[in-house]
């Protein structure tokens, strides 16, 4: 692990604004939820599986946050992992993830969050496929799906980040 900046840094890799949603913003934002994705994505709930909208989802395109729009996977890092949730062995930019020690159901898991705005994605485990090894067990109701070619959801009006819009990329 590197040292963190005294700042955090607030545009990524891909060039997203990373900078946390406003109260007013998240507020809105946790408004659109249903009760499924309020319970997943701010009470870090599990989608039972093989439930999940997204798990036999072939389309090219991008999955981001559900909350605030960051792109979070690419349907190029998607893989068949056989568990009933959707896997992907890479993300959409490191930057746009965070990862926290999960001790909960006596368990030590990493648990994946949204860099940006802090909500609930899943999982990551080391028994994924090369080249990362990397297995991210997602909730579908944590992402939303943008085909390729679409715009990206912009649900905190920040614009598209410099080179245009990115769908799968
Ligand atoms: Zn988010």
């Amino acid at each position: 692990m590197h040292a963190q900046p005294l700042t955090p840094a607030r545009t990524s890799a891909a060039g997203f604004d990373l900078a946390p949603p406003s109260a007013d913003d998240r507020a809105r934002l946790e408004r659109d939820l249903s009760p499924e994705e309020r319970r997943v994505l701010l009470e870090h709930g599990t989608e039972r599986a093989f439930c999940g909208v997204f798990l036999d989802n072939k389309k090219q395109g991008a999955y981001s946050c559900r909350l605030c729009g960051l792109p979070l996977y690419r349907s190029s890092a998607k893989f068949d992992s056989g568990t009933g949730w959707p896997s992907f062995f890479a993300p959409y930019d490191p930057d746009h993830l965070k990862s926290v020690t999960d001790r909960s159901y006596g368990m030590v898991r990493t648990e994946l969050r949204c860099a940006r705005c802090d909500s609930h994605q899943g999982h990551v485990f080391p028994d994924g496929p090369p080249p990362s090894g990397q297995r991210h067990c997602l909730n579908s109701v944590s992402l939303a799906f943008t085909e390729t070619g679409q715009p990206l959801p912009d649900r905190l009006g920040r614009g598209a980040p410099e080179g245009g819009p990115l769908g799968e990329g």
